[in-house]
This record gives C-alpha cells, structure tokens and sequence, in this order.
C-alpha cells in the first residue's frame, strides 16, 4: 500500500546530500557503514515514521571536504540538538541526558573523532 520506509529515506537522503554537499560516492560509503545513528544508536530501518527519527548526514568535521572518515548519519532528532556544539559538551546537554545517549553507544567513527577533538575550552 504505502511505500517502504527505506525508499522514502533514501530519497531524503539523496536530497539531503545534495544540499549539504557530500559526494554520492561518499554518500553510499557512509550509508552501507552507519546503519544507525552514530549517536544514539537508534536503528534506521525502525524508524516508525515519525521524522525524527529518520537519518540525516551530519559532519564530524564541518568546513572540511566531506569524506567517509568525517561524514557520518544520525537521525534528525540527534542532529537537531547537536547543532554545531563539539561532541563532548552536546553529551553534557538535557537532550543526551534525556535520552540516554553516552559516549559508549556512539559509534565507532564518531567516537575516534571524539578522542582526537581538541578540547572543547580550547
Ligand atoms: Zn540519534
């Protein structure tokens, strides 16, 4: 009857990759990588269809040529609330305490960036 999830958000995506300028190419790398948010952990695939829940791309390293290593997919709720605050203090906020997000349930790539950002004071 409706159309899979899946379809629909790959075409978000694509829209979505466009303006944020990531590279298709990149793009596909990233989404065959981050089957769920990088933070939150929240699989896409069982996204119920509210929009909050649904990935978006989001960059470890803005300003930066978008690339596999800092180009990554959260879900819009995440990316909502991260904003453009470094990864360390974003943990700190109401949204993450809410929501139980901790730095060991992000993934793999988010957490090396973690550990290599300089600190946040400086
Ligand atoms: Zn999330």
């Amino acid at each position: 009857m409706s159309k899979p999830l899946n379809d629909l958000m790959l075409r978000a995506l694509h829209r979505s990759a466009i303006r944020c300028k990531v590279p298709w190419a990149v793009a596909l790398e990233v989404l065959a990588r981050d089957a769920r948010c990088v933070y939150c952990a929240k699989l896409f695939c069982e996204a119920s269809g509210l929009r909050s829940t649904f990935p978006t791309w989001d960059s470890l390293n803005a300003g930066k040529k978008p690339t596999v290593d800092d180009v990554v997919l959260c879900c819009i709720g995440c990316k909502a609330s991260k904003g453009r605050k470094p990864l360390r203090l974003w943990l700190q906020s109401g949204y993450c305490r809410q929501h139980n997000i901790e730095l060991r349930m992000f993934a793999p790539v988010a957490l090396r960036h973690v550990k290599h950002a300089a600190d946040p004071t400086g």
